[in-house]
């Protein structure tokens, strides 16, 4: 095979304990996943059907990086998420069956252009120019399930420059991981490598250039992200 240019490396993330890398497929995010979230930005409580936006794998970030405020916006958010990392293929998944297709967790950052979404949010119009940026999906090294479990329930807790700004429980999602795989593999045949991010608590929040997120979840592992002047 012969390429026109070197083709991109696969993105990948890593594992705690291991010093093998988990490539990454797929990124996945919940929207509106917690009540107290969803009422904060507005909008209407939907217990019935969860939704989904996706972010490219090349807009991975590790923990501990400094990334350069975003072009187009104002109000760059921070939103702080249980991440589910696929481990094994599964279509049409039974909830009670979709926690073995879970290889781990980690603590991501699903960064937001804020003011971008709430223009196209209004107009009806897709979440991409908001959600689906360069740097926009930070993501911890993994825990493997089979070292941590499957989180239920634990603090979920997020701070600015050391000011507490999202605190919550893992046990307060709408739509729980199990239920999540379920509903996802019904539209997608999920594959090693995919990821998905299970939706923020309340307490979402802009960031600006020299600011220092840190995130934490309870059983799980820390995050750090470090803002930058633009580029
Ligand atoms: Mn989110």
């Amino acid at each position: 095979m012969k390429y026109l240019f070197p083709p991109p490396p696969v993105p990948s993330v890593p594992v705690l304990g291991r010093d093998e890398q988990f490539p990454l497929r797929r990124i996945f995010c919940v929207g509106r996943n917690y009540e107290a979230h969803a009422r904060e930005l507005g909008n209407e409580v939907n217990r019935e059907t969860p939704f989904y936006f996706t972010k490219a794998a090349t807009h991975y970030v590790p923990s501990g990086a400094t990334v350069p405020y975003p072009p187009g916006t104002a109000n760059y958010h921070h939103e702080l998420e249980l991440v589910v990392a696929i481990g094994k293929a599964g279509f049409q998944i039974p909830e009670a069956q979709a926690l073995a297709h879970v290889f781990g967790y980690a603590c991501g950052l699903d960064m937001t252009r804020r003011d971008l979404q709430a223009t196209l949010r209004e107009k009806k119009l897709p979440w991409d120019l908001a959600k689906d940026f360069e740097n926009a999906a930070v993501v911890s090294a993994l825990a493997p399930a089979a070292a941590i479990g499957h989180p239920a329930r634990g603090k979920i807790e997020l701070k600015v420059n050391g000011d507490i700004r999202q605190s919550s429980d893992l046990g307060l999602m709408i739509h729980p991981v199990p239920g999540l795989i379920a509903h996802l593999s019904r539209f997608y045949h999920l594959q090693p490598g995919d990821l998905i991010f299970t939706g923020t608590p309340e307490g979402v929040g802009p960031v600006i250039v020299g600011d220092r997120i840190e995130g934490m979840i309870e059983g799980v592992g820390e995050i750090e992200l470090n803002i930058n002047a633009e580029e």
